[in-house]
């Protein structure tokens, strides 16, 4: 079996992790959480990191942290995975879904502009939602599959209707745009450590930010709002959300390997494309100019009707691929929030299928892959 995506444990994650267990810090306290927050927050170039449970978590205090409240509004996209959606239900907010650019999958930045220019109305200092009254908090871009969301034009667009940006970085950790890493662009940024992201804790996530007031908050929201370290004294709702020591090692021991995990991501992505170069019926997704991916997940394209089957048939043989995500707002506890001109996504749905991307995938197991391909095409 060639599988989808599995971590690679190689480095030093024995060695911290058995620290911790050889000294029994191996709760949220111990320095290996701190010690992982600094090399996070230094890698991205930001000035704090917070580490959570996971990327969920990471992505819920940031929107409480933000100040998303009951009956706000949140625009994200309707392709991704479901975590920045629900995080957004979890606050009693409302998601308005938008379309992806078909070349990236992400977010598309031109048609959050037409919403927010002919569907809302800047007043009081806010945006409203023309139809729903409601206000229009956050922006949640998504970087999908390590690729960058067009940034420059989305902050322009929050700045000038106030709307707070929140990136959900959780696929594109040492992702680029215009040579600055992803993740230090919105005002509270989110990562996951989860066993099949660009490096792993087993489970994990992150809270990354320029700002010292929302790192707190975000910190004090993930242990339980406690306000004294002796009395049991809390001034808020709070949350068990934060990451484990021996957790923390793990991805100490991770981040000092992420730069080859990515140039071997690179190089394997490269040899995918230049093995099906020649195939009209396959097409791989484009890399901006502006952008430098991670090169987390593969994606290839396909015409509509081979979409299943292929699969189908790459799975008989043991190589595990997988369709992209369903429409969020195709799904039943979704279908009745409000989506903006949705069309090109449909399209992508239809067509988008990922293949085997991990960093220890071999080279004959790549040339295996796209035989496979190139015999189901024959
Ligand atoms: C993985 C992922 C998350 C959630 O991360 P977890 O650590 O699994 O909670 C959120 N958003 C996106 C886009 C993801 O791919």
């Amino acid at each position: 079996m060639i599988p989808l995506s599995e971590p690679e444990i190689s480095g030093n994650e024995w060695k911290y992790i058995k620290e911790c267990l050889d000294t029994g810090w191996v709760s949220s306290a111990g320095d290996f959480v701190t010690r992982f927050e600094e090399i996070v927050a230094k890698y991205i170039g930001t000035k704090y990191g917070v580490a959570t449970v996971n990327g969920t978590s990471a992505l819920h205090v940031s929107l409480i942290a933000s100040g998303v409240l009951p009956d706000d509004e949140v625009i994200v996209p309707t392709l991704s995975f479901i975590a920045p959606v629900n995080v957004i239900r979890y606050c009693s907010a409302f998601p308005v879904f938008m379309d992806c650019d078909p070349e990236t999958l992400c977010l598309d930045v031109e048609k959050v502009s037409e919403f927010l220019t002919s569907e809302c109305i800047f007043r009081d200092g806010y945006t409203f939602n023309k139809l729903t009254n409601r206000k229009i908090l956050a922006l949640l871009p998504v970087h999908i599959f390590g690729h960058p969301v067009d940034m420059e034009p989305l902050l322009e667009i929050g700045e000038k209707n106030n709307i707070i940006v929140i990136e959900d970085a959780t696929e594109s950790l040492g992702s680029e745009y215009k040579g600055r890493k992803i993740g230090g662009f919105g005002k509270l940024n989110c990562l996951s450590f989860n066993g099949n992201k660009i490096i792993t804790t087993g489970g994990g996530g992150m809270v990354v930010t320029d700002h010292n007031e929302l790192a707190e908050k975000v910190r004090h929201l993930t242990t339980q709002a406690k306000t004294d370290t002796i009395e049991y004294d809390h001034d808020d709702i709070g949350y068990n959300y934060r990451l484990t020591n021996i957790q923390a090692a793990m991805g100490v021991a991770q981040m000092e390997n992420i730069k080859e995990f990515i140039s071997l991501k690179r190089k394997n992505s490269i040899l995918y494309r230049e093995l099906l170069f020649d195939m009209s019926d396959v097409e791989f997704l484009q890399e901006k100019p502006w952008a430098k991916s991670n090169h987390w997940f593969y994606t290839i394209r396909v015409p509509k009707k081979h979409k299943n089957p292929l699969i189908e048939y790459l799975l008989s043989k043991s190589i595990q691929v997988r369709p992209i995500w369903k429409l969020i707002h195709s799904l039943p506890m979704y279908k009745d929030f409000q989506s903006y001109a949705i069309d090109k996504a449909l399209v992508v749905y239809e067509s988008c299928i990922n293949l085997p991307c991990s960093v220890s995938i071999k080279q004959e197991e790549i040339e295996f892959v796209t035989d496979c391909i190139q015999n189901y095409f024959k």
